[in-house]
């Protein structure tokens, strides 16, 4: 079954897109911890950060490029956070990877 994130990138439901590319979509996450909470997500359905392979290097740091990128749109660039959770003892509740950045600014 498709995860909600893959829900969402195919638009069969919606959510608050802030930034996308070819292979990463940057949401507002629906329930925020922090003044701006964003969730950059691959588009490529990865359960946990346990599973990724050598082949997806490249996708992980555009991730990390991703979030630079949309830092500095919004102007947090000075002032943020990123937060991956593995597995329910810390945290994670949805299967598909995706890094929180969070800034009170
Ligand atoms: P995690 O606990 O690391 O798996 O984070 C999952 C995050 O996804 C939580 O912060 C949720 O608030 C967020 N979330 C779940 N469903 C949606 C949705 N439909 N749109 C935006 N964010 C969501």
């Amino acid at each position: 079954m498709a995860s909600i994130f893959t829900k969402i990138i195919q638009r069969e439901i919606p959510a608050d897109i802030v930034y996308e590319q070819d292979n990463i979509i940057v949401i507002r996450d629906i329930n925020p911890q922090a003044k701006t909470h964003l969730l950059i997500i691959p588009k490529k359905e990865i359960p946990t950060l346990n599973d990724i392979v050598d082949d997806d290097s490249e996708l992980m740091s555009d991730m990390f490029l991703a979030a630079k990128k949309v830092t500095k749109d919004l102007g947090i660039d000075e002032w943020y956070s990123l937060r991956l959770n593995v597995w329910e003892k810390w945290g994670q509740e949805v299967f598909h990877i995706h890094m929180h950045l969070l800034s009170d600014i």
